[in-house]
């Protein structure tokens, strides 16, 4: 564990993740974070790469289309739907 640490809000209600807490996660600049609300904590989590149709989050099955990702099984099935309008 990763003692914890003070850090001041800004103005735009930004604080700085400590390097050592970044790096001990792989947490890359400009990566996407979740932010969750629970019961008065505020948790920082990496984000999860998930299908947008059908959520799966089979990250070595995921396709990514203009930064939107999809399952390999969705994109069969979106491939059979377009195929067969033609
Ligand atoms: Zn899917």
């Amino acid at each position: 564990m990763i003692k914890g640490v003070v850090r001041q809000v800004d103005q735009l209600g930004r604080i700085v993740l400590p390097k050592e807490m970044r790096r001990s996660l792989n947490i890359e600049t400009g990566e996407p974070l979740d932010i969750y609300l629970r019961e008065g904590i505020i948790s920082i989590e990496k984000c999860k790469l998930q299908c947008a149709i059908c959520g799966s989050s089979e990250e070595n099955e995921l396709l990514t289309i203009d930064g939107i990702h999809i399952c390999r099984e969705c994109a069969t099935k979106v491939h059979s739907v377009w195929e067969s309008k033609k």
